[in-house]
């Protein structure tokens, strides 16, 4: 039996390499669903070329254009998001790879984990905003939750075999982005193109702006911290500026697991989607030679405050983590738009956790409210 898979943001960078996955693997896994925001072209293609049994277009106003290309297609459309987290009930489904962007992932994984369906997470602000509610539901629905982040895929291959086995620390690698060693003087100059030069990875806007300013990999101690049920004090980060190393686990021994490969976005997707089997590929294969020093410096989180800022969120607990989170999505899209500067993002960020209403025990609906509250008033912030 081919494993039907739904795919929550087809037409982002990770989405359309899934389906690379997916056409390497024809008789492992299926396309049953594709959804996307607005790419209307590039989603159009894909159900032709992928034959899913649905799309959704999350921008209704676009619903038309859709159904009309697809009309003659036997591929049912669907549009806005209700539908977008109805499909991921549907029984036809049974692995679901979010891969949307931002805070929007939320409620469509928190469906899809209440469904009982199997999640390849690469949606990581889901587990920031909300890591306690939907990791709790997926161990009451007894759902995997996959990593598809390949610092925490990589942790999650070094568990394997280990469950017995506590974890003394686990060392999260973090390139450094485009802007390591550079001093707070000459990042007052960067430019939006000089932030989304990333040296090793090749990623969307958003997150490759996250990789420059580190709060990527704060987001990623909050996500590895619901994963991996580790408080704080065991979770670090280390700066890896070939990207070789994914991440490692420190057992109580002293023991160090690492898992290592190019920095490949395809090799984690494929894993998450084909767990718990290896499946054959054919990608680039590591070479020595190309490769003769693997460096490690801790990270400067004195320049990079964001990843201070995310320590800060996560030990503080309750909504705070939503707050960062809403307040990173503003301050980006207006650092992107050229309505602020470098180094203005955490300075922004961190007023908005000081502003925002606190919320020590935040249900589902608080979180929602905390998130539409922050990105008003750093909307604000940004303005000024
Ligand atoms: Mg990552």
């Amino acid at each position: 039996m081919k494993k039907r898979i739904a795919i929550l943001g087809s037409t982002g960078s990770i989405g359309t390499q899934a389906l690379e996955v997916i056409e390497q693997n024809p008789d492992v896994f299926e396309v049953e669903v594709l959804t996307a925001n607005n790419n209307v072209d590039l989603l159009i293609r894909q159900a032709v070329r992928y034959r899913p049994n649905v799309v959704v277009i999350a921008n209704i106003e676009k619903y038309a254009y859709v159904a009309g290309a697809l009309h003659d297609e036997d591929i049912k459309v669907y549009a806005g998001a209700e539908a977008l987290s109805q499909v991921v009930e549907m029984d036809t489904v049974d692995l679901v790879l979010t891969a949307m962007v931002g805070y929007s992932g939320l409620i469509p994984t928190y469906n899809a984990v209440k469904a009982g369906k199997q999640i390849a997470l690469a949606n990581k602000e889901t587990l920031v905003v909300a890591g306690e509610i939907i990791t709790k539901m997926a161990r009451e629905k007894q759902v995997d939750l996959l990593p598809v982040d390949s610092e925490h895929s990589a942790i999650f291959q070094c568990l394997v075999g280990e469950y017995m086995n506590p974890i003394e620390k686990i060392y999260l690698t973090c390139s450094g982005g485009p802007f390591r060693k550079k001093t707070l003087e000459e990042l007052k100059h960067v430019t939006v193109n000089d932030a989304l030069a990333h040296p090793n990875w090749d990623m969307g806007a958003k997150i490759t702006i996250d990789s420059a300013t580190l709060m990527n990999k704060g987001f990623e101690v909050i996500e590895a911290r619901w994963l991996f049920g580790l408080p704080t004090s065991k979770i670090d980060v280390i700066v890896h500026p070939q990207s070789i190393i994914h991440s490692i686990v420190q057992f109580e021994d002293g023991s160090m697991k690492a898992q290592m490969g190019l920095p490949d976005m395809k090799l984690p997707i494929q894993y998450a989607m084909g767990f718990p089997k290896r499946l054959a590929s054919k990608f680039t294969r590591f070479n020595f030679p190309d490769y003769p020093t693997l460096e490690f410096e801790p990270p400067d989180t004195k320049i990079f405050r964001n990843l201070a800022l995310a320590y800060e969120a996560l030990d503080q607990g309750g909504n705070m983590p939503c707050i960062l989170n809403a307040a990173n999505e503003v301050v980006v899209e207006a650092f992107l738009k050229g309505k602020i500067r470098f180094l203005q993002i955490p300075d922004i960020i961190e007023e908005a956790m000081q502003k925002v209403a606190f919320i020590k025990n935040p249900g589902l609906n608080d979180l929602v409210e905390t998130n539409s509250e922050t990105r008003t008033l750093t909307e604000l912030l940004t303005e000024n």
